[in-house]
Formats: structure tokens, sequence, C-alpha cells
């Protein structure tokens, strides 16, 4: 059987990566998500085992000692990583699976699963950027900080991505990240030809 394909959702603090994927999964369902693992606080509404695994500091470094992250980093102050067995089983089944990662677990995933596919989401610019973080108000003024400074340390990695998407318009993001998500499931793997 084909083996699934790994997709990789990135893009700074506040673009709307939680927004797109919410809408995407309204009704596309050939695509599972990977819950990650955090030791950041849950914000209000954010459910256990849905949005995050919210952990202990001491809990998550268990499972990195035990290899049971495929990558994991420390990102605005608290650790962030994606467990490895419900993303192996998943793919073995032959269904496509999307982590929504920042850019050092990318590259992680880069090393080790080189036919992942890629995808970046850029703000409009960094004005809308720092509009959208303001309106969320989930942060407060030091932690807002810390994501604008990192999200222009982001926005330079842009071009180590497959595909970039600027996210203006909800619907028109939701189609540009549907489209490429089916396009890649049909692309014909050379290398398997032989
Ligand atoms: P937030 O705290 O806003 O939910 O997420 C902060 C950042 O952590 C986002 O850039 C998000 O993509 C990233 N992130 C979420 N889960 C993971 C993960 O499993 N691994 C890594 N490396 N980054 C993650």
């Amino acid at each position: 059987m084909q083996q699934g394909k790994l997709f990789v959702l990135s893009g700074p603090s506040g673009v709307g990566k939680g927004t797109i994927l919410a809408r995407l999964f309204v009704d596309f369902h050939d695509i599972e998500y990977s819950v990650s693992a955090t030791t950041r606080q849950a914000r209000a509404g954010e459910v256990q085992g849905e949005n995050y695994y919210f952990l202990s500091e001491e809990e998550f470094f268990q499972l990195v000692e035990n290899d049971q992250l495929i990558e994991w980093a420390n990102v605005h102050n608290n650790y962030y990583g994606t467990p490895k067995e419900y993303v192996d089983k998943t793919l073995k089944k032959g269904q496509d699976i999307i982590l929504e990662i920042d850019i050092q677990g990318a590259k992680q995933v880069r090393e080790n699963y080189p036919d992942a596919v890629f995808i970046f989401l850029l703000p409009p610019s960094l004005q809308e950027l720092e509009q959208r973080l303001e309106q969320r108000g989930s942060e407060d003024k030091r932690n807002k900080k810390i994501r604008l400074r990192n999200a222009r340390e982001e926005m330079h990695e842009k071009q180590k991505y497959d595909y970039v998407i600027i996210n203006d318009r909800i619907e028109e993001t939701v189609d540009q990240l549907r489209s490429i998500i089916i396009a890649e499931s049909c692309r014909i793997d050379k290398e398997d030809d032989n």
C-alpha cells in the first residue's frame, strides 16, 4: 500500500494557521491533523488532547528522552513537539497528515521525512500581523513582543518551503491549501516507478 503524505504548515504567530486549518477541516476530511504536545498553558477554550496535549516540562522531556517525538523545539519560551506514534501510524495506513509546527521543527522534519511537503503561511504585511495578534488578545505585552520579533526572523525562512500562501482572505487561503494537498496526493512518485 502507498504511504500517506506528510504536510507541514508553518508561519509566524498570529498569521491564522489555526483558523485556516479549522476552516479546512469543516468540509475536507481527506487529511488527518497531528495534535502537538506543549508545555504552554492552555488558553481559554482550548481542550486537552484536541488543541494540544498540555504537559508539564517533566512529562514533555520524558517524551524527548524516549524518542517519542518526531521533532521538538522551544518556541516563544515554551516547548512544543510532534508525537511520533500517531504520525507514523497514519502514514503507514496510507492516510495523509498535516503538522502545524514552527520553522525549527520543520527543519527537523525535513531531515527525517525528505518526502514531506512544506507550506508557509505569510501575513499580507507585518503591520497586519501585529493587528491580528492584538485582536486575538491571547498574549500579554511581553509575549506579543517576543512573537513579533520571532515573526521577522521566521519570514526569512520561507525560501526553504515548497509553497507560500499569503493569508489575506480566509476562503481564498483555504482554497489554496486544499488545492496543494489534493495536487500533492495525485503526484507520481517517479522513484517508485522501477
Ligand atoms: P501557539 O502557542 O500560538 O499555539 O503556537 C506557537 C507556535 O508553536 C506556532 O508557531 C506553532 O506553529 C508552533 N507549534 C505548535 N505545535 C508545534 C510542534 O509540535 N512543534 C513545533 N516545533 N512547533 C509547534
